[in-house]
C-alpha cells in the first residue's frame, strides 16, 4: 500500500471528532478506503484479488466488506461474491488429512492473522500513532486535543505515549487520564441515576457506555472489582 506522510490538517481533523479515538478512526478509514478501491473495480484489480485470496479474511473484515457492499450501491454484492467464491474455492483444498500441515489456523489474537485488511489496518495504525505523537510537540495541536472531546483509546494512548518525546509524556498522560476519568464519572452518573431512588433525569451520560466501548483496550487489568 501507498505510504504517504500524515499531514497536520489530517491530524487536526481527526482530533476534532467527538468521542472517538483518532487512531481507530484513521485506521477504519484506511480499511474502508482499501475495500472501496478494491471492490469498486474488482474485475480489473488483479492485485487486490490476489492479496485478498492469499491471506484469507478475518471475520471482522469479511463482515466489514459485506456492510460496505450493502451501504454502497456502486460496490454491491457481485464483486464480493466473486472474491468470496475464489476464497472458498482456494480454502476448500486446505481441508483434508493430507493437508494437515497446511491447515494451520491463524492465531485469533489481535493483529496476527494473514488477512490483508488486518495488514492495511496495522500499517495505518502505526503511521498515525507516530504522527500524532510527533504532532503533540506542537502547542497548537496539544491545545486542540485538550479542548476537544476526541479521546485516544487505551491501547493507542499507550502506543502514543511510548512514541512521544519525553518532554511531552507528562502532559499527555495527565490529560489522557483526565479524559478517561470523565468517561468513568459519566458511567457512574448513569449507573447512579438508574437507582430507583433517583429522581433527576438522565442527560448526556446516557451515551457514556458507547464512548466507553470505543476506548476500552485489550490491556489486562488485575485486582478485584471496585
Ligand atoms: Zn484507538
Ligand atoms: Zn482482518
Amino acid at each position: 500500500m501507498r505510504v504517504e506522510t500524515v499531514v497536520e490538517s489530517e491530524v487536526v481533523e481527526l482530533l476534532a471528532r467527538a468521542d472517538i479515538c483518532p487512531v481507530c478512526s484513521a485506521r477504519s478509514k484506511a480499511v474502508d478506503g482499501w475495500i472501496y478501491g478494491a471492490f469498486y473495480n474488482l474485475l480489473h484489480n488483479e492485485d487486490a484479488r490476489f492479496r485478498l485470496k492469499s491471506g484469507g479474511l478475518c471475520r471482522e473484515h469479511s463482515r466489514r466488506i459485506v456492510e460496505m457492499a450493502r451501504e454502497k450501491s456502486d460496490i454491491g454484492s457481485l464483486p464480493v461474491s466473486v472474491v468470496f467464491k475464489e476464497l472458498l474455492f482456494g480454502q476448500l483444498n486446505l481441508i483434508g488429512p493430507g493437508e494437515r500441515k497446511l491447515f494451520k489456523r491463524v492465531s485469533s489474537s489481535r493483529n496476527t492473522g494473514g488477512c490483508h485488511l488486518c495488514e492495511v489496518s496495522r500499517e495505518s495504525e502505526k503511521r498515525y500513532v507516530i504522527a500524532i505523537a510527533k504532532f503533540f510537540d506542537s502547542e497548537k495541536i496539544r491545545k486542540l486535543y485538550e479542548e476537544s472531546s476526541s479521546i485516544l483509546c487505551i491501547d493507542h494512548a499507550r502506543e502514543v505515549a511510548a512514541s512521544m518525546r519525553a518532554a511531552t509524556v507528562e502532559w499527555f498522560v495527565t490529560l489522557q487520564k483526565s479524559k478517561i476519568e470523565s468517561v468513568i464519572e459519566m458511567l457512574e452518573r448513569y449507573i447512579g441515576k438508574n437507582d430507583y431512588r433517583n429522581t433527576s433525569p438522565i442527560g448526556e451520560e446516557r451515551n457514556a457506555w458507547l464512548t466507553a466501548s470505543r476506548i476500552i483496550g485489550e490491556t489486562r487489568v488485575t485486582g478485584r472489582n471496585e
